[in-house]
């Protein structure tokens, strides 16, 4: 099997080296990633601007191709332009962070995975739900497993998995949840700050609401230690809105 590894915290995070390392015991793995941080740039692609790409080496090793460009554009640009032979998989990750809820319109890491499934290939996004201490081995390992099924079981067209992962040692989680994603609302807020030359600037941070009442969702799953795998898609149209706004006087 030919697996495609892009990630959006860049080539040189540490969930996209333990991924990698990880889905060697499933296939052949390219790895091409951003050169640079590229996290909530959604399915952002560089249209104005070359894309370069470097050789990037971990641990004295080839590791990978480093674009100058967004996730979106390295499936692209791994599938078209560097590999050899199409990929039979694309999987996005390990993000530092869950992409759970409405996150997933913003991230990175999906839209690398949302791209592999525009141009008909098995794709999952995975991400861990932390930002502090991160432990990818569970992550990976799951990826794996996923992977192998994903190897055997044809996903419908137009859809995608999107995992997330607690962090928790594996002993502790508690198993995995098929979910939905949560409708639950992150609320941002800005933090106002002054600048060493006494001048202002906005630092946006925030958090999900505390309760989820949907027991199904993504979010409840991860609060509750469980891993969660939803399908989702990228096909944007409302079809129960469909016939209603066929009476709109439009035409
Ligand atoms: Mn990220």
């Amino acid at each position: 099997m030919e697996i495609l590894i892009t990630n959006d915290d860049g080539i040189y995070a540490e969930g996209i080296y333990a991924l990698a390392v990880a889905l060697k015991k499933a296939g052949n793995v390219t790895v091409v990633a951003p050169d640079t941080q590229r996290s909530a740039v959604g399915h952002a692609i560089t249209i104005t601007d070359p894309l370069r790409v470097t050789e990037a080496r971990r641990n004295g090793k080839f590791f990978g191709y480093a674009a100058s460009g967004t996730p979106a554009d390295c499936v692209k640009l791994g599938i078209k332009a560097i590999m050899k032979k199409r990929p039979d998989l694309v999987v996005s990750g390990i993000n530092l962070g869950g992409n759970q809820a409405y996150n997933i319109l913003y991230s990175g890491t999906v839209s690398g995975a949302t791209e592999g499934a525009l141009l008909g290939i098995p794709s999952m996004a995975v991400s861990l739900d932390t930002f502090k201490n991160p432990d990818f081995g569970p992550s990976a390992e799951f990826a794996v497993k996923v992977a192998r099924q994903m190897a055997r079981r044809p996903l419908p067209k137009g859809t995608l998995l999107n995992v997330n992962l607690p962090n928790l040692p594996a002993k502790k989680i508690k198993g995995v949840r098929v979910t939905n994603q949560s409708r639950t609302c992150f609320n941002d807020w800005f933090e106002k700050r002054t600048d060493p030359h006494g001048n202002t600037y906005y630092w946006m941070t925030g958090d999900y609401e505390p309760k989820d009442a949907d027991k199904a969702s993504d979010l409840n799953a991860l609060r509750a230690g469980y891993v969660s795998v939803t399908p989702i898609q990228f096909d944007l149209t409302d079809y129960k809105f469909l016939s209603e706004l066929e009476g709109w006087d439009l035409h």
